[in-house]
Parts: C-alpha cells; structure tokens; sequence
C-alpha cells in the first residue's frame, strides 16, 4: 500500500518514533491528538504493520478476540470473524494511517541502526541506513515477536532441501506433494499446520513439549450484524468490555491462584479426548506442565489434523539435519524436502540489532542481554529521554496487549507534559524507583503460573521472566495513569537540577 520510500529523512525532529506497528502507530496518533506534530515514525520494512505484515503463513490470525484486539480509538464494525485473519488485522492497521493523519510522518524502508544520547545537547544522536536524525525523545516500539528464532541444530546449514521460518513463510515454495519438517508445536505451529497438512505429501511434526491447546469458539459475523455493530457503536464497546472482563479474570488463576486453573485443564483433555482415539498419540499430546505456564493455544482443528494418515507427531529430540534427512536420537530418519521452522521468536532480546547508548556511554544492549529490566516497561535509569512500547515485563499471557500498548501511549505523554512544564531538556527515572519497580516485580512473580516450573520462551535463559506483567492489566493502566515526578530526575541541559 505505502510507497516505498517517505520523503528524505530529515535532520532533527521533536520525537522519534521506531517502528510502525500498533506500538508506532498508536504513539503517533497520540502525538498528533495532543498537539505535537513534530515527529517521525522511522520503520525498516517498505509498508506498515508489524508483526501483521510479516506473518502471512496460512491461517495466521489472532488469538484474542479482534473486537478487542484492535485500538479502544478506532473500534471496526467490519471484522469478518471472531478472530480476524492476518489479512484484515493487516489490512486495519493500513487504514489507521490515514484514519491517524500519520501518512506524511511515516518514513519507511528507514532502519534505526543506533541511538546515543548526547548529555551536552539533550538530544538521542540516532544512525539509519538513511542518514543521521537528531531528536529530543525516543519512542521504541520494534515488537517483542518479530525476532525469528531457529533452533540450534547440527548440520542444518547441510540441508540441500529449501528451509524457511513461519514469520518469513515464502509463499513462492509449493508445498503440495512434498515431504515437510515442521519443527515446533508453539502459537503459529498450531495455526498453521492444518492448513498444509492436507496438500502435503508428509508431515512430521517435530514436538519438544506438548502445549496445552482449548477449542476455539469462533464465529462468523452475518452483513446484519455488522451493520448494528455500525449503527450502535455502545454495542461494540459492550461486546469489547465484556470481552476484556471474559480474559481478565483468567489473570486471578495466572498471577495468584495457579491452582485455580485446573477446570482450564480439566476442559483441554476433553478436547483431546474428543479428537484423538489413539492412547499412543493422546498421551504424547498430554502436557506434563501446569497449564497456563507456557501461553495457552486455541484451535478446533490441531489434533484432528495429527490423526491423518500423512501426519506424523515425532516427540524424539533431533540428533542431525543431514542432506535430505532428519536424524532422530534413536537412529532413525525422515527425508524431507522441506523444513519449516515454528520455533517462533527471541521474546526476551529486547532490542535486536538496535544498538542504544545512555548517559556516560552506557550501553543498554549490554545491559539488557541476559535481563531487561526497565520501570512499568516504559522508561529505564540512564537512559533519558528514551521510551519503550511493549517493553519488558508488559506482555500479556491472558488479554490483549494493545490495551498495554494504549496505557503506555498515555504515560509518555504524560512524561513528554512534564518535561514541557518544567522546561526540562531530560527526565531520566532514578536508579531507586527502577530497582524497587522490579523488586516488586520480582515478588509478585513468584506466585504466578510461570513460575511453576515449565521452560517457556517468557523466561531468559537463567529463568527470568523479563516478558510478562505478573498482574491485572486495569492495574498497570491504573499505575501508568500519572508520572509520579518524584521517581525522576528532570535535568535542565546542560545543568542538572534535582526534582526533590
Ligand atoms: C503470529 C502472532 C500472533 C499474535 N497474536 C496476538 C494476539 O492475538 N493478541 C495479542 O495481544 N498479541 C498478539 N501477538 C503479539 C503482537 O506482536 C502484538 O500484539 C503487537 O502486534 C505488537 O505490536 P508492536 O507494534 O509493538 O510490534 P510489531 O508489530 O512487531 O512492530 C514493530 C515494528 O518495528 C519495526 N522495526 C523493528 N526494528 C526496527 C528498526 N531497527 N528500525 C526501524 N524499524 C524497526 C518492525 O519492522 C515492525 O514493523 C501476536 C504475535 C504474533 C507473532
């Protein structure tokens, strides 16, 4: 849709923004609203749209309603279904552009490479692969999942078949016929396997821990209901609501009674007991984890799908990737000619290529690689002026972010206010308000489902879980609501001035 390129990049701007999914977006709606229309959306792809224009594999769709999996702002009467395809997510997010008045501050085909920020002037010193921008604050929203991770196999480089990740599924290599290597049974894995397992000549799915996975209850939208969805918007934003309550009640058995989750497992295994009959096949399918530990999957069609006749569920562990062979641990192979990887994305690498530098030439990259630690995911000590969207700890495992996202938008504002009535060049959260945030944090995550034992991709590899928010999701809009200026330092470049 968007050209390829925006205009040349200018030299400075008030604010950068990185990224142009529903983090960037939703940020430069904002901006313009409250009046500050000095700033650009830097975004590497040629379009926008994120982590819904990258993951096209067949039947890529939400797992959260779409009636509340999109902006509270701009409500869309016209979803197809309960849980939107890739397709019409992608197409929303396109005509929010427009909708927002954001088309002339997009600058695509734009990667941020680094951002330093220069004390002396108070401004993030940022590289792209199109030149320098200075600008007074930055806004990071590059996405917690558009990081592909491909397993660490021996001898994968060797494979002469044509091997491929579900985020960059290409679309030019015909599976029908051909022997597949699905390796990974995550969130995409289980969207996307029914739909090429009947054109395929064999499937061998390639399983380390079976997921827990609950029916999905879906159903098309008719004309006449989107029609009165269009004529009585109270109507949507009930359904929403009640939607947003449906999923937050789940955060009582997620963050402080695991235990009361047992019903959630109870109705899994009857969804297994209903679709496979087969007690070899049941029990490899039957998780060993305390359900919700690792993200609960939904779908109608995944285990009768692992009941055809062309479709193998391998739970061995891989030994090799040869030519055109998979090696098992018991000597055993599959020959293959194509292996597509669901082993889905580096969630707690928070920052990717983009190399960021603080105060004193800190360097966040390496502050952050084994733990990201940051204060309500949004602002870290050090680094002033600089922003997260979707930063760490404000994922979710039971409701949707964009609801995080909005709360976040809200409180940079909210910072970007006091920097304007205090005539401050920076804000920068004190070291002690950050490490008493994750203190916090810390404690209240020991009583949560993740720490119940499983290894999940919320976890870093020393089993911190730097991704999730170990609350309810009104309580971290409810503390996200005002800055609480006594948890910074305002600075006044070049002379620093103390708030208390
Ligand atoms: C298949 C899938 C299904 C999902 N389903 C749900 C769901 O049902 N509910 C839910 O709550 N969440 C879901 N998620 C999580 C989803 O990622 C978020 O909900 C949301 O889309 C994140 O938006 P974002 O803008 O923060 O990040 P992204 O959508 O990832 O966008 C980040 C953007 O930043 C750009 N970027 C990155 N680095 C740079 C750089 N250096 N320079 C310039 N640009 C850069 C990227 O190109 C991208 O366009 C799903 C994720 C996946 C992968």
């Amino acid at each position: 849709m968007n050209a390829p390129f925006g205009p040349a990049l200018e030299q400075q701007a008030q604010v950068a923004i990185i990224g142009a999914g529903f983090s960037g977006l939703g940020m430069g709606r904002a901006l313009m609203k409250s009046g500050r229309a000095d700033f650009l959306i830097l975004e590497r792809a040629r379009c926008v749209g994120g982590t819904w224009r990258d993951n096209t594999y067949p039947g890529c769709a939400c797992d959260v309603p779409s009636r509340l999996y999109s902006f509270s702002f701009a409500q869309n009467p016209d979803w197809s279904r309960t849980y939107s395809p890739q397709s019409e997510i992608l197409t929303y997010l396109e005509s929010c552009v427009d909708r927002f008045g954001l088309r002339e501050k997009l600058r695509l085909g734009t990667e941020v490479l680094s951002a330093t920020f220069d004390e002396s002037a108070a401004l993030w010193r940022i590289e792209t692969n199109r030149g320098p921008l200075a600008a007074r604050a930055l806004i990071v929203g590059t996405g917690p999942l558009n990081k592909p991770l491909v397993p660490r196999i021996k001898g994968l480089e060797t494979f002469a078949g044509h091997a491929f990740h579900s985020c960059e599924w290409d679309h030019r290599h015909d599976l029908t016929g051909k022997r597949v290597a699905v390796i990974g049974t995550g969130a995409s894995a289980i969207q996307f396997v029914p739909e090429i397992a009947p054109k395929v000549a064999r499937l061998h799915l390639f399983q380390r821990t079976a997921p827990w996975i609950l029916p999905r209850i879906e159903r098309a939208f008719t004309p006449a209901q989107k029609k009165l969805f269009r004529d009585l918007p109270f109507l949507q934003q009930a359904l929403r609501d009640l939607t947003y309550w449906r999923m937050e009640m789940l955060a009582i058995g997620f963050t402080l009674r695991p235990r009361m989750l047992a019903k959630i497992e109870e109705h899994a295994k009857e969804l297994i007991e209903r679709s496979i009959a087969d007690p070899a096949l049941r029990a490899k399918v039957t998780p060993t984890f305390q359900v919700g530990c690792k993200r609960i999957l939904f779908s109608n069609s995944y285990y009768r799908t692992l009941t055809r006749a062309n479709v193998e569920l391998v739970t061995l562990p891989i030994a090799e990737v040869r030519a055109d062979t998979v090696r098992l641990t018991d000597g055993s192979s599959r020959e293959v000619d194509t292996i597509i990887y669901g082993t889905g994305f580096r969630a707690t690498d928070m920052l990717g290529a983009v190399e960021i530098r603080g105060r004193e030439g800190r360097s966040l990259n390496a502050e952050w690689a084994k733990t990201a630690r940051a204060y309500y995911g949004i602002t870290v000590s050090g680094y002033p002026n600089l922003f997260f969207l979707a930063g760490p700890n404000t994922g979710l495992g039971h409701n949707s972010l964009i609801y995080m996202i909005e709360a976040q938008v809200h409180y940079i504002l909210e910072a970007l206010a006091a920097l304007e009535r205090r005539q401050a060049g920076y804000l920068d959260v004190k070291p002690e308000a950050q490490s008493a945030f994750n203190s916090g944090l810390d404690r209240r995550m020991k009583s949560t489902v993740w720490a119940t034992g499983c290894r999940s991709w919320y976890l870093t590899e020393d089993g911190h879980n730097t991704t999730l928010w170990p609350s309810f999701t009104f309580r971290y809009k409810e503390r996200t609501r005002r800055l609480k200026s006594a948890d910074y330092e305002f600075v006044r470049a070049p002379a620093r001035v103390r708030t208390s």
